[in-house]
């Protein structure tokens, strides 16, 4: 591949969007009717729903094929043929790769992948590095557990693929990892947001060095919407002294979404590869207009062993109405994943995305990374306690802050919060996910 070269695919990533969407509506056909001579689970679904592969002839034809759920996965995959239940679509020896979903949500869901389907997600996510700088001279520095899920495995071969030289930061701890960055003068890693600010908070007290004095150009944030927040992605990029992308993917998807170097302030949606349907959560209705939030509806238009034709992510998104100025005619959603159709939830009778609290605090100096949510009931009302941690250099600060982060949430989520005001290092640390919004209601 030539370094000076634009796109990873030069002919799928800048063709007009009618052409896309006549790509799009082929594939989908084509997977549509794999999915349904293959699978007896997605068959009897369709059967049901009364709707065959002849049927597909348009987008409006697309609506009308039966979302699946992660529920339903799970269930199916509880009854025989052990271990995938009967949603396989390829002989079991076929089988070349096994990951699950994490379980935050529930019972993990297994994912089997052949052999072509891995090829097929290193594909997805070469255009994500590409897109985001990253050439065959750069040295990508992996600071993960690899394991049983899929994160960063895809990404560890996909810069494989594009020629760059790959350091697996597997079991090392963060000292180590830090160490190690320094040693080899690593230009780039991947990470999650809590982890990529947790080491350069690491490296800062407990190494006395400082990270954005070190080689890393670029980041690559996964796992937690973080790197679209502006104030975090802010705070990233000024700790590492490096440039901070987002992109978006999960085990029984795939990679579908990536930032690219222009930061647009959003995402592109990889088309070519993948179907992106945005559904209005109340009215069912699908929203292809710029600016309307709703769940996205997603298909993977070339996974073949366990398809993802249709399926409810819950993941929150919206059109943005301006192309990129990077010349990618794929399109934006506006300020990356905003959150969880499950994780939105009403407070006081006001709708809440706990991404809103991460912005304000993030953005206000004086105040560390980690921060703590807890929603309860006191007699019949709602009260949302907010845990900040403040730093030493600005203790003397602590009702300026206090007041300044009163009048934002306010602002921003229309809500208000008893504040307590923490020391430095108090709060709870995460390696990978955090969990910073806790909901007792739900409990009492
Ligand atoms: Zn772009």
């Amino acid at each position: 591949m030539d370094a000076k070269q634009k796109y990873w695919n030069p002919v799928l990533e800048t063709l007009p969007q009618e052409k896309i969407r006549q790509l799009q509506l082929k594939k989908f056909q084509q997977i549509f009717s794999w999915t349904h001579d293959h699978s007896k689970f997605h068959r009897q679904l369709y059967e049901q729903a009364g709707i065959k592969p002849d049927d597909i002839r348009s987008f409006d034809d697309i609506r009308q094929v039966p979302k699946v759920e992660k529920a339903m996965m799970r269930d199916i995959q509880r009854k025989d043929p052990f271990p995938y239940g009967d949603a396989l679509c390829v002989p079991l020896e076929d089988v070349a790769v096994f990951r699950q979903t994490s379980g935050t949500t529930g019972q993990p869901v297994y994912q089997p992948d052949t052999w072509q389907d891995w090829e097929w997600w290193a594909e997805c996510w070469s255009y994500i590095l590409w897109a985001q700088g990253y050439r065959p001279t750069d040295r990508v520095f992996i600071p993960f557990g690899y394991n049983i899920f899929v994160a960063f495995w895809a990404g560890h071969y996909a810069a494989e693929k594009l020629g760059c030289e790959v350091v697996p930061g597997g079991v090392l701890d963060t000292k180590a990892r830090i160490l190690k960055i320094e040693e080899l003068q690593a230009t780039a890693m991947m990470g999650t947001p809590t982890y990529i600010l947790g080491m350069a908070e690491t490296a800062k007290s407990k190494m006395g060095m400082d990270p954005s004095k070190m080689t890393i150009e670029r980041i690559t944030c996964a796992g937690e919407c973080g790197a679209s927040i502006p104030s975090t992605k802010r705070r990233m990029e000024q700790a590492w002294g490096a440039k901070v992308y987002d992109h978006a993917g999960a085990t029984e998807i795939g990679a579908w979404s990536f930032e690219c170097t222009e930061q647009p302030g959003g995402m592109h949606v990889n088309e070519a590869l993948f179907l992106v349907e945005i559904e209005d959560v109340e009215t069912g209705e699908i929203i292809d207009e710029a600016g309307r939030r709703g769940k996205m509806i997603i298909t993977a238009l070339d996974r073949q062993a366990q398809p993802c034709l249709r399926f409810d992510s819950k993941d929150v998104i919206e059109w943005a109405d301006e192309p990129c100025a990077c010349g990618r005619t794929t399109r934006l959603i506006k300020g990356g994943i905003v959150g969880r159709a499950d994780d939105i939830t009403k407070v006081k009778g006001v709708l809440l995305a706990p991404s809103a609290i991460e912005e304000v605090v993030r953005d206000i100096d004086g105040l560390g990374d980690e921060y703590e949510v807890v929603v309860q009931k006191d007699g019949d009302t709602d009260r949302i306690k907010l845990r900040v941690e403040v730093l030493p250099d600005a203790e003397d600060q602590c009702q300026l802050i206090e007041n300044e982060l009163v009048d934002q949430l306010r602002l921003k989520t229309n809500l208000r919060y008893d504040i307590e005001i923490c020391g430095c290092e108090t709060l709870p640390r995460y390696e990978v996910k955090a969990k910073r919004f806790k909901d007792l209601r739900k409990k009492e």
